[in-house]
């Protein structure tokens, strides 16, 4: 059935993509989300919704649904290398708002966000966008299967590696400033992890951290510092574990277990540390949000925060503002401060994550 409905499209099911399709749908569009995964994609250890990002929440009425998800978090204990505890860290202590901060899986916030987004909303999973040309009016676009379609706007919400990014702003060496730290997480042996606890070993430039909330399983993330770019095949997950275990050979604690797990680790994901920095997040009828456009890199704790806040106030702009690029402008003004001072915090984070020198902690 036609409509006389503005429209758009969304690239990316996650945090950043779903709360845009809640909000944009609420501002009277028709709402299409392109992800290439065949579901909104799962894993990642627990994250944390803080400061502003629970006001979006709260306007989204999710908040209490966030809240009853949160973890029954003890903090974090810092181990050494035969795994006695020799420093302890609460959630509270890093809080923006010191008792309201939500400490939640990340499975459960993206849950909580897909199921908000829903009714209306048309979702094609396992494709992605392969052609885009935009005039002053539309962005018309080819899709991997073959079908077409035509936005009057497109939100890029695909992540670190955003491909919107790519076809519209340019290569991501443009954009991306490498941190010096590599990083992976993965599923581990309940039976590794401490109850409702986060426990971090260090040793110069490396961190090993598993978390367990009870759930069956316990979520590993290990970083270590490189100052040199070590290239790898994005596709070749072997060649990513070899990295890994190079990296962590000599290390103490569970390091070793951990190693072997990984081998056959569900949901391994590794990755560079690096933050997006662009000058500009719009670019004609194409928006960029969340990681695509500003991520800050995991030392900061708050890439959730961001993409949750982040797509909150740019739908504000478009849906108060019938001129799409003035609200453009008014999103890339009135959000950068906040974004380079975050962004800015991650040095400060990766000392006390990954320390150079035990000092350091
Ligand atoms: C599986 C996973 C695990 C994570 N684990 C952690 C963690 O443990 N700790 C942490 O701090 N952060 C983690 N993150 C990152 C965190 O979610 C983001 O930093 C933050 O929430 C910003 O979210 P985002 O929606 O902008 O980006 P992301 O959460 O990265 O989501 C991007 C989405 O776009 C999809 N996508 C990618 N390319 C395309 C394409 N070409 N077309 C269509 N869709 C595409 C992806 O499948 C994904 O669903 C994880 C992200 C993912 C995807």
């Amino acid at each position: 059935m036609e409509t006389n409905k503005k429209t758009v499209l969304i690239s990316g099911a996650s945090i950043a993509g779903l709360t845009m399709a809640y909000w944009m749908k609420y501002y009277g569009y028709e709402v299409t989300v392109v992800e290439v995964s065949s579901s909104p994609r799962m894993g990642g250890t627990p994250i944390d919704v803080r400061g502003d990002a629970l006001d979006s929440a709260n306007r989204m009425g999710i908040l209490e649904m966030i809240k009853n998800s949160r973890l029954p978090s003890m903090g974090l204990e810092f181990v050494n290398s035969q795994g006695d505890i020799e420093g302890r860290m609460l959630i509270d202590e890093i809080s923006i708002r010191p008792g309201e901060d939500v400490e939640i899986r990340r499975d459960d916030l993206v849950n909580i966000l897909y199921a908000n987004a829903q009714g209306e909303i048309e979702y094609k999973f396992n494709n992605k966008i392969i052609v885009l040309e935009q005039d002053e009016n539309k962005v018309a676009i080819t899709f991997e299967d073959g079908t077409t379609g035509c936005y009057d706007l497109l939100i890029g919400a695909d992540g670190l590696h955003s491909a919107v990014r790519k076809m519209v702003f340019g290569p991501e060496e443009q954009f991306a400033h490498f941190l010096n730290f590599y990083f992976t997480i993965m599923q581990v042996d309940a039976a590794l992890g401490k109850e409702n606890t986060g426990q971090t070993y260090n040793s110069p430039n490396h961190m090993a951290t598993i978390y367990y909330y009870n759930r069956g399983f316990a979520d590993a993330l290990l970083a270590f510092k490189s100052s040199e770019r070590i290239n790898y095949d994005f596709r070749d997950t072997a060649a990513q574990k070899d990295i890994v275990i190079n990296a962590f050979k000599n290390e103490g604690w569970k390091v070793p277990m951990l190693l072997e797990i990984m081998q056959n680790a569900k949901n391994f994901y590794f990755d560079q540390g690096c933050q997006i920095k662009m000058d500009s997040w719009t670019k004609g009828r194409v928006a960029l949000i969340g990681d695509a456009a500003y991520a800050p890199g995991f030392p900061t704790g708050m890439g959730v925060t961001l993409a949750l806040q982040g797509a909150t106030v740019l739908a504000d702009f478009i849906g108060k503002n019938d001129n799409i690029e003035s609200a453009f402008d008014q999103y890339n003004n009135s959000f950068k401060d906040f974004v380079n001072a975050l962004q800015a915090t991650v040095y400060d984070g990766l000392a006390f994550l990954i320390p150079e020198t035990f000092e350091d902690k």
